[in-house]
């Protein structure tokens, strides 16, 4: 993969306040946005508190938000451990892990698949072809590289230089 394991990554989804949801009523959720709103009993609803009533400093403490954090914490460890794209991806989607897999606890989603591996996979693809072909490639040769990987037809003669 382009980074090293232990490089920086900073995946906003698994990291609480990160991203911090809101209702109507002032009822408060974090991780995956779409989190909030969905019924759980589990994980009291996905709701820290209510912003009408709670202190966020009190939140950050709670019951709900320890629950999380614990399992949306091994499901990213999970993926550190054996997840090639790790570097890339830094975890997932918690609420795509629940609904796909029915568990924070747990990696790859379709989601990952098609938003996070195919598209690393298209990338490094490209790039390796481009290494490869690309001193006798025009300008569109190298334009019609992406497109030609997209639609299976990367070993198809491509415009040569001039
Ligand atoms: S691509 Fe999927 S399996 Fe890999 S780290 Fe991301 S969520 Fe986990």
């Amino acid at each position: 993969m382009l980074r090293p394991t232990e490089g920086m990554f900073f995946n906003q989804l698994v990291d609480p306040f990160a991203v911090t949801s809101m209702d109507w009523a002032g009822n408060i959720a974090t991780f995956s946005p779409e989190l909030l709103g969905l019924k759980n009993a589990v994980y009291g609803d996905f709701i820290l508190g209510n912003i009408n009533r709670d202190r966020l400093t009190d939140m950050a403490h709670g019951p709900a938000l320890i629950r999380l954090r614990q399992d949306i914490d091994a499901g990213v460890e999970m993926c550190r451990q054996g997840c090639e794209y790790f570097s890339i991806c830094g975890g997932g989607e918690p609420v795509n892990k629940l609904a796909e897999n029915g568990s924070f606890v747990s990696t790859e989603t379709t989601y990952c698949r098609m938003t996070k591996m195919r598209a690393t996979d298209l990338v490094l693809d490209l790039l390796d072809l481009l290494g490869q072909r690309g001193p006798e490639l025009s300008d569109a040769g190298i334009r019609n590289l992406g497109a030609g990987l997209l639609a299976g037809e990367a070993r198809i003669p491509v415009a040569p230089v001039g």
